[in-house]
């Protein structure tokens, strides 16, 4: 473990790169808010958690955001797969922990092809249990979630029962809000086809699971936690346009909230945190490998929500600044390797 003021320091730089409002979001609010309420650096909150997983232990972790589900449910955003990759892999090279990665059935092959670029190879829970023993590979589980509620809150039940895991990591995976609506930015209803991850996330908050929350839009899972602050500061948090009387914030919350201007980019500095705890630079999301994974989502299909279109930039941040955020995470943390 490094110097735990310098470690300070390095996780305040973090917070304040990736809060960057740059698509004017309203994600500054959120984040001072959240900062208020976690009273320390949110990446550094975020790093702390992941890294006081037991060595062996297990994670639960969710992301994919079905995209224009009212035209199909198989199209992905390519904001969310990435981030969530880079967490599983620092976490499985820095505890041996087991990751198992819930999403939607039809979102599986584009997440499961993208954490596999990140290093980790996709295997049954049988098989990651050796892989675990003898440390001979780096692994990841997929398991699809339901996605109507009432199968959504029995597959959370049986799934902690057999899991009994260590911690909850969510990014970017939108969740209900108090009139069990799912909405995009736009404040438009779209959780056809969407998987009820956020009962699985109710229920660990309600055993005492910690759970991190990764978000950069206020109707994420983890949102609930600034609920006040989504309704006043962020495009249709108060009304949406769905008719619903509601607005687009999610109402569950975390332990653990980390806001930011693209939800890849609190994954990418939370990593960095990692490796800065750990001093070991493996941990990190490189922009070498940001760039491969930007281009394994567009061979998998996954679309940048905010252009419509299937391309290398993330909610319409063009494909250097994702590479470039991960080359100044590396940056910032460079002293602590
Ligand atoms: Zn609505």
């Amino acid at each position: 473990m490094g110097d735990k003021d310098l470690i300070t320091r390095l996780d305040n730089r973090l917070d304040q790169l990736v809060k960057i409002d740059m698509g004017e979001r309203g994600v500054e609010h959120l984040f001072e808010a959240a900062r208020a309420l976690q009273g320390e650096s949110l990446v550094g909150a975020a790093a702390d958690a992941l890294m006081a997983v037991p060595e062996g232990g297990t994670v639960v972790l969710t992301t994919g955001s079905v995209s224009r589900a009212w035209i199909t449910t198989d199209l992905g955003e390519n904001d969310g797969p990435s981030g969530a990759a880079a967490i599983a892999r620092a976490l499985v090279l820095a505890r041996n922990v087991t990751c198992v990665m819930v999403c939607e059935e039809t979102l599986l092959p584009a997440i499961r092809n993208t954490c596999q670029a990140a290093g980790l190879f996709p295997v049954t829970l049988e098989q990651a249990a050796i892989a675990k023993a003898d440390k001979s590979l780096a692994t990841i589980v997929m398991i699809p979630y339901a996605t109507d509620d009432e199968t959504g809150k029995a597959q959370a039940v049986q799934m902690l029962d057999e899991l009994q895991p260590d911690l909850m990591f969510s990014t970017e995976r939108v969740g209900r809000n108090e009139f069990g609506v799912y909405h995009s930015m736009k404040g438009i209803d779209y959780g056809m086809g969407r998987a009820r991850v956020d009962f699985l996330f109710d229920l660990a908050l309600e055993r005492g699971i910690p759970v991190v929350a990764v978000g950069d839009g206020g109707n994420e899972i983890g949102m609930g936690k600034v609920a006040d602050h989504v309704k006043a500061h962020v495009p249709y948090g108060d009304t949406c346009q769905c008719g619903c009387g509601g607005g687009i914030g999610a109402v569950t919350g975390c332990d653990v909230l980390v806001t930011a201007a693209c939800s890849n980019w609190g994954c990418t500095a939370i990593a960095a945190a990692m490796a800065a705890r750990a001093g070991n630079s493996k941990l990190l999301h490189t922009p070498e490998r940001e760039a491969l994974l930007l281009d394994t989502m567009v061979a998998n299909g996954l679309i940048n929500s905010t252009h419509g279109i299937v391309d290398d930039s993330v909610d319409g941040f063009p494909r250097n600044s994702h590479i470039a955020v991960a080359e100044l995470c590396r940056t910032i943390v460079s002293r602590a390797l």
